[in-house]
């Protein structure tokens, strides 16, 4: 067998060439001009189109117990909405409770998405708890392939570690040579200023932003970068909104820092006023960091644009309409969270790529390639090259189209980004060398995906 595709136009973050590239048990074995193929061969003709790595979402959750209830999608409807949007490959974070075992806890999500995915995935581990028996599990995760933590600043009681479990986090990282992704915002006074909103009466969606404001995730970042700093661990922000955090994580990597940042999709489209919404058309916008004043969107296209943001995700976490509602008597009871999985490349491709924001191979960079870098998947996945995955994207150009939940995969009953024209999407998505997507539909295997293994990067 084997599948060849012809007449590609390849576009690797740092490189540009037109060629055909040939397929053999999953992997891309050749690359070049006018390559033969047996006649048994599957041939695609690619010709007059773009062909990407498999993007790369490096921040989703799909089972996802929180604030009382779960996260709508499964691995199968989170892994088919990801493939008809281009992303071949997410890294889901692990969150146990505070007052869960890790490693149960790993074991669990792993169960969620064994034989279940039909894309390949990774987990980042979540430590919302630090003690010498976790200490042991830890190494234990890593040693099984989860080769980067996360930790949150914010959700005290829940999710949240304090200083100290920080400090001891990221010492042991150090040690381990992983990464530490971190939810950047300060918990007391996230804490303190809910209390007030609420006991002002201020109980409506549009109080969520002033309860966790600019200046909130910007002390956290810069904690965090001061906590990196200091124990000379690798982090990586999730999910920056605002420019004093991007300017606190920016201080400190002129410092010599080791801090990385990451953006989701909704922050670089959606602003606050998209929660200020009334009811429930608020209520589907609150997530955390929260929509912000829109003057922070140039800010974060430019800063992805330069690589200052280094990469896009999407914060992947769909609560439905009746979710949502829970919050309806006060802004604190929202499930935070809103789907994107399926939207992120179509939508940064047509509002970066095609409206001149963003270059082409920044693009790949940003929605692949770095994610890989920095976890540990490179080049296995995140380029199209000899020897590595043949996870490709063969990208309609001239497609256009709206986005709406009624047509989504994604399992929930709104989009937040309904209404949004696109300019452009997958024709063509392979995973591992097998053709999972066909102009936007899931035409390939449920549960192919496989648990990715990854080696501490020692940065
Ligand atoms: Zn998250």
């Amino acid at each position: 067998m084997g599948l060849l595709i012809r007449n590609a136009d390849i576009v690797n973050a740092d490189s540009r060439s037109k060629g055909d590239i040939w397929i053999e048990n999953e992997t891309i074995t050749r690359i070049g001009e006018n390559l033969d193929a047996p006649p048994n061969a599957e041939v695609i003709d690619a010709a007059g189109r773009m062909v990407f790595p498999g993007f790369i979402d490096p921040h989703v959750h799909i089972y996802l117990p929180f604030m009382a209830t779960f996260a709508k999608d499964t691995h199968e409807s989170g892994s088919i909405a990801a493939l008809a949007g281009g992303t071949t490959t997410y890294i889901e974070m692990v969150c146990p409770s505070r007052n869960d075992d890790a490693l149960e806890g790993y074991q669990l999500w792993k169960s969620k998405a064994a034989g279940s995915s039909a894309c390949d995935y990774a987990f980042h581990m979540a430590v919302t708890r630090f003690d010498d028996r976790t200490e042991e599990q830890l190494r234990e995760i890593v040693a099984d392939g989860t080769a980067s933590f996360k930790i949150f600043l914010a959700y005290k009681n829940f999710f949240g570690v304090d200083d100290d479990e920080m400090y001891q986090t990221l010492t042991l990282a150090k040690k381990l040579g992983v990464i530490v992704t971190a939810h950047c915002e300060n918990a007391e006074l996230v804490g303190r200023l809910q209390q007030e909103l609420i006991a002002a009466g201020k109980t409506g969606p549009e109080f969520h932003e002033p309860s966790r404001p600019e200046s909130v995730e910007a002390e956290g970042t810069g904690r965090f970068a001061t906590f990196l700093e200091n124990t000379g661990a690798a982090g990586y922000v999730v999910h920056l909104s605002s420019k004093g955090a991007l300017e606190a994580a920016m201080a400190a990597k002129s410092r010599g820092v080791r801090i990385w940042v990451e953006s989701v999709l909704p922050h670089f489209l959606l602003d606050k006023t998209y929660a200020e919404r009334p009811g429930v058309e608020g209520m589907k916008h609150v997530m955390s960091p929260p929509l912000r004043d829109k003057r922070n969107q140039k800010v974060l296209w430019d800063a992805l644009a330069q690589g200052f943001v280094d990469t896009v995700g999407t914060d992947h976490c769909p609560f439905d309409t009746a979710q949502k509602l829970m919050g309806a008597a006060a802004f604190t009871q929202i499930p935070n969270g809103i789907p994107g999985i399926e939207d992120r490349v179509n939508l940064m491709y047509t509002y970066g790529v095609k409206r001149g924001t963003l270059g082409l191979h920044r693009f790949v960079d940003a929605a692949s390639t770095r994610a890989a870098k920095l976890f540990g998947l490179f080049p296995r996945k995140g380029t199209i090259a000899v020897g590595s995955d043949a996870d490709l994207v063969i990208y309609d150009d001239a497609y256009r189209g709206r986005l709406t939940a009624a047509a989504q995969q994604t399992n929930c009953d709104y989009n937040g980004f309904e209404g949004m024209e696109i300019e452009g999407r997958a024709a063509v998505v392979t995973v591992r060398g097998k053709v999972q997507v066909r102009d936007g539909k899931f035409v390939g295997e449920r549960g192919r995906g496989r648990m990715l293994k990854r080696q501490p990067a020692y940065f």
